[in-house]
């Protein structure tokens, strides 16, 4: 059985000027959770190296680089899900952690919930010794002035997401050499969203779900479509009844665009190899690396291939 690893830095508009990086960024996360792979280490281990290095990476709107909420502050989601047994760790509103999927896993690992959220999760990674740092380290120059530029509009950004306002999430699937799935998700949210607000990133079900008799699913997108219509258990669906990858979640896309009017994107692996990257939006930075190379993408029917460097 050969290893799979499937990353995406979120679907939207991405602008040019961040275009390059966007792809640069997919396609170190994607060979970082292969390498892991490669190691002998298992899907949950890959997902989570490849979702940590898109939340160090200040492109993407997760861990450090995320969006400010209206009140200008961080509040991360995240979530991991082990397709081996359906164990699920998340944590959701959490402003003082770098690496919210890492603090998703302890979740899992660690008690016995599903879901942390807020002053609970932080007073848990206080509680396992997970470092902490403050929340302002976390936000970009970039992402400051956005805030200050957009913060009268809130309203207007969260009903404008379908064309152009959202941002790059990020998320992971792989199997890996014993046909093990599994998927993370980690995201700031939508810029200006009201303090408190929870998207689907870390809700089990909408923004990741991974069952090893199915596949492992990533979503990206407008939060509120995506939870309506529970996306990533809605393509995993389709996959059961039949449906190959890319068609499960180009239908179940199309669902929540005819039926909410959301838009957004996904990425898919199943047990036996398989993997698709899909989306709505004009854009969506994905990249892949499976036993013929390492794919890639940004734009509609864009799919680009090299060879793996060794
Ligand atoms: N789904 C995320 C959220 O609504 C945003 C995104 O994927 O860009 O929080």
């Amino acid at each position: 059985m050969s290893a799979v690893m499937v990353v995406h830095g979120g679907a939207w508009a991405i602008p040019h000027d961040l275009a390059e990086a966007s792809v640069d960024g997919v396609k170190v996360a994607a060979c970082e959770g292969f390498s892991v792979l490669q190691r002998g280490g298992s899907a949950l281990d890959a997902v989570e190296a490849a979702v940590r290095a898109l939340e160090d990476n200040t492109v993407f709107d997760a861990g450090h680089g995320a969006v400010l909420n209206a009140d200008g502050e961080v509040e991360l989601d995240a979530i991991i899900m082990d397709g081996r047994t359906l164990a699920s760790g998340a944590v959701s509103s959490v402003n003082n952690i770098a690496n919210p999927v890492s603090l998703a896993r302890a979740v899992m690992e660690k008690t016995a919930h599903v879901l942390l959220t807020s002053r609970g999760a932080n007073l848990f990674a206080e509680s396992i010794g997970m470092a902490t740092v403050p929340g302002d380290t976390l936000v970009t120059e970039n992402e400051r002035k956005a805030w200050r530029k957009n913060k009268n509009f809130a309203t207007e950004v969260m009903e404008d997401f379908n064309c152009q306002w959202a941002h790059d999430t990020v998320g992971a699937v792989a199997v890996d050499s014993a046909g093990n799935v599994a998927c993370a998700t980690s995201t700031g949210g939508i810029r200006n969203k009201m303090v408190g607000r929870v998207g689907d990133s870390s809700i089990i079900g909408a923004g990741g779900y991974a069952d090893n008799l199915i596949g492992a699913v990533s979503c990206t997108g407008h939060g509120e479509s995506i939870l309506k219509v529970t996306l990533a258990r809605l393509i995993l669906s389709h996959i059961e009844q039949g449906k190959s990858l890319a068609d499960a979640s180009q239908l179940s896309l199309q669902y929540m665009g005819d039926r909410v009017r959301g838009a957004g994107g996904a990425i898919a692996v199943s047990p036996s190899g398989q993997w698709a990257a899909t989306f709505t939006t004009e854009r969506m930075a994905w990249s892949a690396v499976d036993h013929d190379g390492l794919w890639y993408g940004l734009d509609p029917n864009e799919r680009l291939k090299e060879q793996l460097s060794q």
